[in-house]
């Protein structure tokens, strides 16, 4: 019998999340389990950007360590999946069939926006991972009908997993504990983000710049809130998974579509 999987958006939070004790990594260590084992994963991260869709061509991708000024122990950390060439060109045929042109990259490791939800979800790093690019001078529509491409790679058991940040503002990110109290205008948008996700309001959604409480303040940059367009585009019916803050200003909240 196949298995439909689910489209996910994970928050990803800073890469020390991974060794803190907070209630997203229990999530996280929980959700692997919860949604089973598909036969690839295809990762939208923030943390990769380009002009235009990409996707890793390496068998072996390496752990890339792209991050400052975090414990030492982070820098050690391996997660040695496999790459998956054939389901990297499998992504590009479904992108080419909705005229999207795409590329691979046979180079490119995977980077923390990847690796680090994934290390929590599938320890074993048994899965095979590619990673699809984002390019957030392109908009919300785009990565909407990047994930309409690639919805057939659900009935395929290959699971799509977006990870970026709900709410995303550095600079006060900066200065605050892990457990601070969420801020007010992270909450709005977190609330407006959960209500238009569970009403299927996809119109409002792609106008998120315009239409959410402090949309700039939340995301001053789009690129860790462009990849939930990829299973908003790709699922169906959206609910929200997990609702936390770390650091007052991140919200860890992730969203499920199927
Ligand atoms: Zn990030």
């Amino acid at each position: 019998m196949t298995t439909v999987f689910p489209a996910l958006f994970v928050s990803h939070g800073a890469p020390s999340m991974i060794i803190e004790e907070c209630p997203t990594r229990d999530f996280l260590l929980r959700l692997g389990k919860e949604i089973g084992t598909p036969k690839g994963i295809v990762s939208v991260s923030a943390h990769w950007t380009t002009q235009e869709p990409t996707v890793t061509m390496h068998p072996q991708p390496s752990t890339m360590h792209d991050f400052g000024g975090f414990p030492d122990e982070l820098y050690g950390l391996k997660y040695p999946a496999p790459g998956d060439p054939l389901l990297a060109k499998r992504v590009l045929s479904l992108l080419r069939a909705q005229g999207i042109a795409g590329d691979g990259d046979i180079s490119r490791g995977f980077d923390h926006g990847a690796w680090a939800p994934l290390m929590l979800m599938y320890p074993d790093a048994a899965i095979p991972v590619i990673q699809l690019s984002v390019q957030p001078h392109r908009g919300a529509k785009h990565h909407l009908a990047l994930g309409r491409a690639l919805q057939p790679l659900l009935e395929e058991e290959v699971l799509i997993l977006a990870s970026g940040s709900t709410t995303h503002n550095i600079r006060d990110f900066f200065g605050r504990e892990l457990n601070s109290p969420p801020l007010p205008y992270a909450q709005a948008f977190t609330r407006w983000l959960t209500d238009a996700v569970v009403n299927g309001r996809q119109d409002e959604l792609l106008e998120y710049a315009e239409r959410a409480p402090d949309a700039l303040r939340n995301h001053p940059t789009p690129e860790h809130f462009l990849p939930l367009f990829v299973p908003l585009g790709a699922g169906g019916t959206g609910r929200r998974i997990h609702d936390a803050y770390t650091y007052g200003a991140l919200s860890m909240a992730a969203y499920l579509w199927e």
